[in-house]
């Protein structure tokens, strides 16, 4: 249930209420729009059973959630949600392009990899350090020395960080170098990574499994953002259809939908949906038009002898095509990417 003030309605107001419930042992989440304040309140209604809340001052009405999810649906918060990732705001104006390769190798990779991002206006270096690959043979990934690579490509580059962390142990690692912890698809139900990642304040970028609806997707959003984070940024990157000419099948009907029924950001991966270097580009115009806020391309200096995913990664010049391209479809759609930085 929320409960929708009065938009004259005070600080004192909201007090009391929050008094009210926290006194009832009702979870008490607080959204300033504009107009105004919203209470969402969670835990077991049957407590409030005779408790006249709507008589309460500055309370305007009650509106019940009817989603299993509260704090990720826009009954709860209204208005677009724009999350703040040390400077870089997502959900904004503004679209925010991650490139970088599928895992860090070297550090000559992961540097060139850097500028070339940087050149062509990218805001973030993406890299992966805990790789989930599919078969256990394949390489894994540089762990806490991937890492310590990205860190210097950024000392450079002044490129934001993002890379995937894969369990408990490595979000501890990752917190010490990462401005944005990935969830990959594959963890999209781990609920103890998730209630993890819910507990620290930094910014958490979601992907959607390949077999999730956008319900169950919501609802796993909702763990991270139930443990006190409320920073996470959607992205869909592609679901398991009987296609097999692509990777996954890339949901662009995710993108009105989510933000339809969310108020967070959602970001789209066309990299792990196409499967396929040739079709990136045009399913991020795509993307974009559809509303998406932003892009995370995967790009290599030399992608034929990328150690993970080599199908799908674009060259450097490729990347900067992508860029401009992207960058003529946000002045038509009234958004801003700046090419070129
Ligand atoms: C990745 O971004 O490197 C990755 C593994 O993606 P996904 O989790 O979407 O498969
Ligand atoms: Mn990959």
């Amino acid at each position: 249930m929320v409960i929708v003030m009065k938009p004259n309605s005070g600080e004192k107001e909201i007090r009391e209420i929050t008094k009210v419930l926290e006194q009832l042992g009702l979870g008490v989440h607080i959204s300033k729009g504009t107009e105004r304040t919203i209470i969402g309140v969670i835990g077991d209604k049957r407590v409030l059973c005779g408790v006249p809340l709507e008589l309460m001052p500055g309370v305007e009405k009650l509106v019940p959630i009817v989603e299993s999810y509260k704090l990720a649906g826009r009954t709860f918060k209204p208005e677009p949600s724009v999350i703040d990732v040390s400077g870089v705001k997502i959900g904004g104006k503004e679209l925010v392009i991650m490139a970088g390769p599928c895992s860090v190798e070297s550090m000559e990779q992961i540097l060139e990899a850097a500028r070339a991002a940087k050149k062509s206006g990218a805001q973030f270096l993406r890299g992966g350090a805990f790789k989930p690959r599919t078969s256990p043979y394949a390489f894994q990934g540089l762990e806490e020395e991937g890492l310590k690579l990205m860190q210097e490509a950024k000392e450079e580059t002044g490129l934001l960080i993002i890379s995937e962390v894969t369990s408990e142990k490595n979000v501890e690692i990752a917190d010490k170098y990462v401005d944005m912890f990935q969830i990959g698809a594959r963890n999209v139900q781990n609920f103890q990574l998730l209630r993890e990642v819910g507990r620290s304040q930094k910014p958490v970028l979601f992907k959607r499994g390949p077999s999730t609806t956008i319900d169950e997707w919501l609802n796993a959003a909702e763990y991270i953002m139930s443990e006190g984070n409320y920073n996470v940024v959607l992205c869909e990157r592609g679901i398991r259809t009987f296609e097999t000419a692509t990777r996954n099948t890339l949901d662009i009907s995710a993108v009105p939908v989510v933000k339809s029924l969310s108020h967070l950001p959602i970001i789209v991966d066309p990299s792990h949906a196409a499967g396929k270097s040739q079709y990136v580009l045009p399913l991020s115009k795509a993307a974009i038009a559809a509303g998406a806020d932003g892009l995370i391309v995967e790009m290599h200096p030399n992608p034929r002898c990328a150690l993970s995913d080599a199908a799908q990664q674009l060259t450097p010049e490729e990347f900067d095509n992508l860029c401009k391209d992207i960058s003529r479809i946000a002045t038509i759609i009234d958004r801003e990417f700046k090419y070129g930085g």
